[in-house]
């Protein structure tokens, strides 16, 4: 394993408002409003200059640095520049550093994109989700599929030259055929990346309650896995790579910070119940903003949970989490003699992974299984 010095970084900003919440949405977030919004940048900005001066990143350069959320892009596009600039100079940059935001296609204009461009992002992800308007109605997704299309023109004209585009499958009433047609109006906007993510029933969310109650009937697993399978090959078709089980991308555009959570890498998470990894030590921000705000405002960082992973335990992670990479993870990782090492030839046994050469990895037969294959290893 290379020294913690060298190890890659990236920072994670988790902008907790939407305009509403999606009836599938289970991510911490509120529904955006000025005064919430107002508390959550500054004590945004007492989180960057906390971690900032107790060196935690200990001046290893940024590989990426990704507002996700929720959706950042409810905050006006000169805040997210200003935070750009405050972590510019908080933190070096690599020279290829990936900065991207995060967008719902009906929060940003040519004007935003122009600044966000300007500024330095250089990779947006736009939510989709489908380019069906009937599917947006049962899930409860705002918005209209042309303001996707304008979006992304829209980007482009800006000036961004990475666009991820990121699309549901097994939506309620969606079929295999208005999925493929989704996916081939997904490539007619010229994406460099595109991630598919298969419709799952979070606990609590309206979504569930409309199942329990028999609105809606629950993902056909059969159809999500016909429907992976389909995109796999329009896609492929079309030049992309399917480099992680959700995610592909044209050559040179595999997303560098999803790539630190699948490869071992290290990122620290701000915002309210954003998660951090760095050094074998995971910690967790609390998930309340008004606790969030409470904190920072006592200028303490906002932690609530830190577990410090043994030797092993990192081992474990790196082997759970890199498995959802195409090409897996070097066989190096796993000791023999371990528990683990035992439980994986019971799953080359079953056909879920194989071990070639020296890299293990998922079959495309265990692609299918690749939760309870972690559960397996964890
Ligand atoms: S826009 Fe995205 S983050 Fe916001 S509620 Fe919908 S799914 Fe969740």
């Amino acid at each position: 394993m290379t020294m913690p010095q060298q190890r890659p970084i990236g920072v994670y900003v988790h902008v907790p408002f939407c305009r509403q919440r999606c009836h599938f949405c289970a991510f911490y977030l509120e529904v955006a409003k000025p005064e919430r919004m107002e508390a959550f940048c500054s004590a945004l900005a007492r989180e960057i200059d906390l971690y900032e001066s107790r060196h935690v990143t200990a001046g290893r350069p940024l590989r990426s640095l990704y507002f996700g959320g929720g959706t950042p892009t409810t905050l006006p596009a000169a805040q997210l520049v200003a935070f750009l600039k405050q972590a510019q100079e908080a933190w070096s940059m690599e020279d290829s550093a990936e900065i991207t935001v995060e967008a719902h296609p009906s929060t940003v204009t040519y004007q935003d994109l122009a600044v966000l461009a300007e500024a330095g992002f250089n990779r947006l992800s736009v939510g989709v989700e489908s380019m069906n308007q009937r599917d947006f109605i049962p899930i409860g997704r705002p918005g209209l599929v042309h303001e996707a299309e304008r979006a992304v023109k829209a980007a482009r004209t800006a000036g961004f030259r990475n666009i991820n585009l990121d699309l549901m499958y097994g939506l309620p009433g969606q079929t295999l055929e208005s999925w493929v047609e989704t996916l081939h109006a997904t490539l007619a906007l010229e994406p460099t990346h595109v991630s598919c993510y298969a419709l799952t029933v979070e606990e609590e969310t309206r979504l569930a309650r409309d199942i329990a109650k028999n609105l809606l009937s629950p993902p056909n697993e059969a159809l999500q896995v016909e429907m992976e399978s389909a995109a796999e090959a329009v896609l492929q078709r079309a030049g992309f790579e399917r480099y992680e089980l959700s995610n592909y991308a044209l050559p040179g555009f595999a997303s560098r910070h999803n790539q630190l959570y699948w490869t071992d890498g290290d990122y620290l998470g701000l915002g309210p119940s954003a998660q951090s990894y760095v050094n074998g030590v995971r910690f967790g921000n609390v998930h309340d903003l008004t606790a969030y705000v409470d904190f920072l405002s006592a200028h303490r960082l906002p932690v609530v949970e830190r577990t410090e992973l043994t030797d092993s335990e990192q081992r474990r992670d790196a082997l759970v989490f890199g498995l959802r990479l195409i090409e897996g993870v070097p066989l190096h990782i796993v000791r023999p003699d371990t528990a683990q090492h035992q439980t994986l030839i019971t799953l080359v046994n079953q056909g879920l992974i194989e071990w070639r050469e020296d890299r293990v990895r998922l079959t495309p037969f265990g692609r299918q299984y690749a939760d309870s294959v972690a559960e397996q290893l964890y």
